[in-house]
């Protein structure tokens, strides 16, 4: 049965996040220091994860989950989850997509690993290909490791490989060039992110979004583009190069929002289940995991909260109230 909420919208993609911690401390995303970790009894197992996952897929036809977090590859035996997660099946006997997004920073040393383990596709944020610059967005000095992980992420087998960068007026924004080139070189599709208001610090302003319009045109100024056709429920629009040499997208969730189209649902690593990475409430899976709950009680609590799932986000209305948790606890 689809899982489908009062907006016809139906869910295909469920985002798991399986940490809140991160080896990293990107300025839109987390605080240097001060973030309180969750206790580990608070997060989920990995048991508990897969169940949760296994009655989204089984019951309810969601084909693709991506593994987020926080910092995925910080949590021990990533590929362990990953075995689990690919070993479910569809009703109609297929495999669902499995993803990981990364900030890439371990990936030279355990790509292989999770390809084995079953993992079809990873996208690893980078934001600037300048050391300092890099340096002084995540606040660690990590750039040679995460270029070095995406060549090895595509030697062992993930391809097309993706990069995610976070464009910020005045901080990364004449780098656009630079990554579109990047990625043009090394047969990887850039995608540009509009700056989103999930930082834990409250910094984000609307002068330091660069929108999608000029995204795009500050490319095709240099590289004449091509779009491609509708993005359906996948938050990136696409263009390819004109030239033949690959493609780029941008995730305009601020200027242009696709809450229309949306078919995601999200576990946090505490176990509260959400259906919109804005939403200012959450159903608590882990309590029902954790007290007997049935298979059947859990996909009853998960058609519930996708059945009240609102039609979008107001980061652009007056009323626009921010989530009380942040990017990387949330699970982006
Ligand atoms: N640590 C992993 C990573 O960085 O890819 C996964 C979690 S991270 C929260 C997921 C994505 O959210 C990354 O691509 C990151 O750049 C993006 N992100 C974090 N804070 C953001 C913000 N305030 N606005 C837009 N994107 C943001
Ligand atoms: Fe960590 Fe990803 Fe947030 Fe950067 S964006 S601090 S890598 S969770």
């Amino acid at each position: 049965m689809d899982l489908v909420d009062s907006f016809g919208r139906v869910v295909r993609d469920l985002r798991i996040s399986v940490t809140d911690r991160c080896n990293f401390r990107c300025t839109y995303c987390m605080p240097e220091e001060g973030l309180k970790w969750l206790d580990r009894s608070e997060v989920l197992t990995y048991e508990e994860i897969e169940r949760v996952a296994r009655i989204c897929v089984e019951q309810f036809g969601v084909d693709s989950l991506r593994l987020t977090g926080g910092e995925p590859t910080v949590r021990a035996h990533l590929p362990q989850l990953i075995a689990k997660l690919a070993a479910l099946r569809l009703p109609d006997g297929t495999k669902p997509d499995i993803a990981l997004t990364t900030n890439g920073a371990t990936l030279r040393n355990v790509a292989g690993e999770l390809r084995d383990a079953g993992l079809d596709r990873i996208n690893v944020s980078l934001d600037s290909l300048k050391p300092e610059r890099f340096f002084a967005m995540t606040r660690r000095d990590e750039l040679h490791n995460v270029l070095a992980g995406i060549a090895e992420a595509q030697v062992a087998g993930f391809s097309p490989m993706k990069v995610n960068a976070v464009v910020e007026r005045g901080t990364n924004d004449d780098e656009i060039l630079d990554l579109v080139r990047y990625g043009r070189d090394n047969n990887v599709e850039v995608r540009f992110i509009e700056f989103m208001p999930l930082d834990a610090t409250n910094e984000w302003e609307r002068n330091k979004v660069v929108s999608q319009d000029e995204i795009v045109a500050t490319i095709a100024a240099e590289f004449p583009l091509e779009i491609m056709p509708s993005r359906g429920a996948a938050p990136a629009d696409r263009w390819r190069f004109v030239d033949g040499k690959g493609t780029v997208g941008v995730i305009p969730s601020v200027t242009h929002p696709f809450c229309g189209d949306c078919d995601r649902v999200r576990l946090t690593s505490d176990g509260q289940f959400r259906t919109c990475l804005f939403a200012t409430d959450e159903s608590d899976i882990r309590a029902l995991l954790r007290n007997g709950g049935t298979d059947a009680e859990i996909a009853e609590l998960i058609k519930i909260a996708v059945g009240a799932k609102w039609a979008g986000h107001q980061i652009n209305q007056v009323n626009f109230i921010r989530p009380n948790r942040s990017m990387s606890q949330i699970g982006g």
